[in-house]
Formats: C-alpha cells, sequence, structure tokens
C-alpha cells in the first residue's frame, strides 16, 4: 500500500478503507509514516471530516497500537469517567470516591493538564507523596479494597495517541470531532472499564464551543463505546464558566475535599452535576434503578462521610500524606494571596472560561508545554460567580501566588475574562443534554 496515495486520497475527500487506516496508524507509530506526513493527513482529516465507519476504524486502530489492560480478573462491572477537559472542574475527585462508596468499582486511567484546562493526576500530585505511576497489580489490588483507584495511563496504552497527539498540538489540528472521538475513545477501550460515562463539555473553556458539535462528538464517542460493548452514556455539561470556584491543583483538591466533608451546600453547581454523573455511573454499574435512587445513594455517601473516607483511603493507598487531606488549608498555602477586583459595578454578564484557566496556568498551576513544571498551591479562586453581582470594591477572585513573574498578566486576563453588565444575564444550564 502505497503511503502517499492514502494521504492524497483524504485530501480529495474520499472515504477510506479500514486496511487504509489501519497502514496510517501502524506506519506512524513504527516510524515509517514521517511526522509532516501525519501532520498531512490529519489537516485532511480535520478539514474532510470522516464517516461513522472511518471513526470507528481510526479509533480500533489506534487501540491496538499498543498494550491494553486487562481488568477481566476484578470482580464486577468496572465503570469510568472522562471528560472531555474544562476549567475548575474537579468531578472526577468527587464522583469516583461517592461512587465506590455506593459500592460501584471505579478503575480509572486519568490525564495530565494541557495549556487552560486541568488534568486529574495533577490534581491528585497535590497531595504530597501521591504516586500516579502504580503498577498494574497495585492499582488492581486497591480497586479490589476500595473500589476505586484512579491512576496515569501506563505508558504503553495507546502510543498511537501520544504521538498523534504531539503532532495535533503544534499543528491545527486539535479540534476535530473524529481526531478527538478516536484519541479519547481508543484510550477508554484499552483502558478496560466495562461502562464509561463522558462529561462533554461545552462553552467558552471547551474544545467544542457550541452546543451542535459537542453534541456530534457525544453522538459519535457514544456510538463508538456501544458499537464496541461497552455501556457508554455522555452527558453535555456546561463551560462557558468555571464549574467550581477553584482552578489549580492544590485548590481543586481542598474543593473536592470540601464538598465531601459537607461544606459546599448540595445546590453548588459543582455538586449538582457531580450528583449527574454519579447517577449514571451507579445505573450503568447496575446498582440504582433510577436517576432518583442513585441520587438518593450518592447524597447519603456525601452526607455520612463515605465518600470522604474513600478519597482519603485512595490517597493513602497511593502514597499520600493524608496530613494534607485531613487539613486542606496545607495544599494551598502560598506566599501571597491577591485580590482581583472587577473593572465596574455590575453582573458577571458573561465569563471566558478558557482565559480563566490560562491565567490559572500563567501563575504556574497548568503547562504550556509538555515539560513545564506545576506548583500545586497556586491557582485562582473564585469568590463570584456568573450572574453574581459585583462592586468594584470587592474581589472577584483571589490569585495564589508563589512567583511574582506574570502576575500582571494573569491579573489583566482575568479582569477582562469577566464581562460586567448592568443586567442579570439569563441563567446557563449545566447539563444541556443526556446522550445514550
Ligand atoms: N482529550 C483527549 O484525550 N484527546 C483529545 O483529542 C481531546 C481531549
Ligand atoms: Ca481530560
Amino acid at each position: 500500500m502505497i503511503l502517499l496515495d492514502i494521504i492524497e486520497k483524504k485530501r480529495d475527500g474520499f472515504e477510506l478503507t479500514k486496511e487504509e487506516i489501519e497502514a496510517i496508524v501502524s506506519s506512524f507509530v513504527s516510524g515509517e509514516l514521517q511526522d509532516a506526513q501525519m501532520s498531512a493527513w490529519m489537516m485532511a482529516v480535520c478539514c474532510r471530516g470522516m464517516t461513522k465507519r472511518e471513526i470507528s476504524d481510526l479509533t480500533l486502530a489506534m487501540m491496538d497500537s499498543g498494550g491494553k489492560a486487562d481488568l477481566s480478573d476484578l470482580p464486577g462491572i468496572k465503570v469510568d469517567k472522562h471528560s472531555t477537559g474544562g476549567v475548575g472542574d474537579t468531578t472526577t475527585l468527587v464522583v469516583a470516591p461517592l461512587v465506590a462508596a455506593c459500592g460501584g468499582t471505579v478503575a480509572k486511567m486519568s490525564g495530565r493538564g494541557l495549556a487552560h484546562s486541568g488534568g486529574t493526576l495533577d490534581k491528585l500530585e497535590s497531595v504530597p507523596g501521591v504516586c500516579v505511576e502504580l503498577p498494574m497489580e497495585r492499582f488492581k489490588k486497591t480497586v479490589m479494597e476500595l473500589g476505586v483507584c484512579v491512576i496515569g495511563q501506563s505508558s504503553d496504552l495507546v502510543p498511537a495517541d501520544k504521538k498523534m497527539y504531539a503532532l495535533r498540538d503544534i499543528t491545527g489540528t486539535v479540534k476535530s470531532i473524529p481526531l478527538i472521538a478516536s484519541s479519547i475513545m481508543s484510550k477508554k477501550l484499552a483502558a478496560g472499564a466495562d461502562a464509561i460515562v463522558l462529561d462533554v463539555k461545552t462553552g467558552s473553556g471547551a474544545f467544542m464551543t457550541t452546543l451542535e458539535k459537542s453534541r456530534e462528538l457525544a453522538e459519535e464517542m457514544v456510538d463508538i463505546g456501544n458499537a464496541l460493548g461497552r455501556k457508554t452514556v455522555a452527558l453535555i455539561t456546561d463551560m462557558n464558566r468555571p464549574l467550581g470556584m477553584a482552578i489549580g491543583n492544590g485548590l481543586e483538591m481542598k474543593e473536592a475535599i470540601d464538598v465531601l466533608t459537607g461544606k459546599v451546600p448540595l445546590t453548588d453547581p459543582l455538586v449538582k452535576v457531580c450528583m449527574q454523573l454519579g447517577s449514571h455511573m451507579l445505573m450503568l454499574s447496575g446498582l440504582a434503578d433510577s436517576y432518583e435512587d442513585a441520587k438518593e445513594s450518592l447524597t447519603a455517601a456525601l452526607l455520612s462521610g463515605q465518600g470522604f473516607i474513600k478519597l482519603r483511603s485512595m490517597l493513602e493507598a497511593m502514597g499520600g500524606d493524608v496530613g494534607y487531606v485531613d487539613d486542606p488549608e496545607l495544599l494551598v498555602k502560598v506566599s501571597r494571596v491577591v485580590p482581583v477586583y472587577p473593572k465596574a459595578n455590575g453582573y458577571i454578564g458573561a465569563i471566558d472560561a478558557r482565559s480563566l484557566g490560562i491565567a490559572a496556568a500563567l501563575l504556574g498551576a497548568g503547562r504550556f508545554r509538555k515539560d513545564d513544571v506545576i506548583d500545586p498551591a497556586v491557582g485562582i479562586l473564585m469568590n463570584k460567580r456568573y450572574g453574581d453581582w459585583v462592586s468594584e470594591k470587592e474581589p472577584f477572585a483571589y490569585m495564589y501566588v508563589n512567583k511574582e513573574d506574570n502576575l500582571e498578566e494573569a491579573r489583566s486576563m482575568l479582569v477582562s475574562a469577566v464581562e460586567i453588565t448592568t443586567e442579570a444575564p439569563e441563567e446557563l444550564p449545566l447539563i444541556y443534554d443526556v446522550i445514550k
């Protein structure tokens, strides 16, 4: 098969065969297909799109590019949860322990943050001592004992995605439904869970900014999962503002601990989205018959502190110093907390969530390049939300700072990310749709 012909065929808008797609992926992983050629092919995919059949074949070819986790010796239905990437969105740290406290089995592999979006592994590592690279046997043992463990992907899982993502990041080919759907689903399938709940973000802080595109992405991923025998559900949730109040790793870990220790009201948006995600995880696990049933169990697990105990035990099993879990203020000890004031009196009428994520990254909470080192304690704590009335005299956010380097740039990004209006904005839905 001539690889150049396959690139040209997609460039000209034709549908590729399963064999052609497999040839592209395997020759790229082996090094025969050069980076420039793969970049050209992915740009052609971006511009021309793919049929459902092509997306499914691409996902399988990527999944088969490396090792797979075999969780079949763990009892019960193993359920995973995955977000397409958001800002101030610490749902995994809340939901995974709660589902485990309700009898679920959560064996999850997570990723790191990149650019404006946070990643669960970085949040876990905000607790000193935590090791996210547990050997498979220890991962399974922890899942067996506690019902929950969240680790990093082992290095041999979907090598095709690692290589492709690195190119996509520098060639303007991230924002493509076939490439995102295959990237996420190849990893989810290789990670071995029986059931998958996807949290597809939509809005200013998401990869897919329109509801229409987000729905398309969700439908593709749900179709792939179900076609391959995994029970898959997607929720489309709002990312036109940060979900929680905290943006930054230790800050988000503290926020998750605050939720699980009852310090955050059940009406809070973060808690509401967690309840929805968790309910679908319990239903797919066969542990609840209805959404109401599931929500009742999750609420009981939260209020009794059982969810908190699961999170604490998991972090301890991963080597974490639980002194930081018991006194989460220790997670966010910084040299300076800097208040940020709005540019006018009025309502917060819109928030550019992506800019908030970038401002937090500028303070050291995120990476602009893969090898940037994160400071776990820094970031942004919002004091006001979308729709709140703010005055010029009262901070709408606080910056948690250790280094002054990018302080002014971060402050000005924060101030301009928040649009002040004279009238209260319309309420935004938290959850737009559930795709089954
Ligand atoms: N997350 C992924 O894992 N892959 C993508 O392409 C986008 C978000
Ligand atoms: Ca992610």
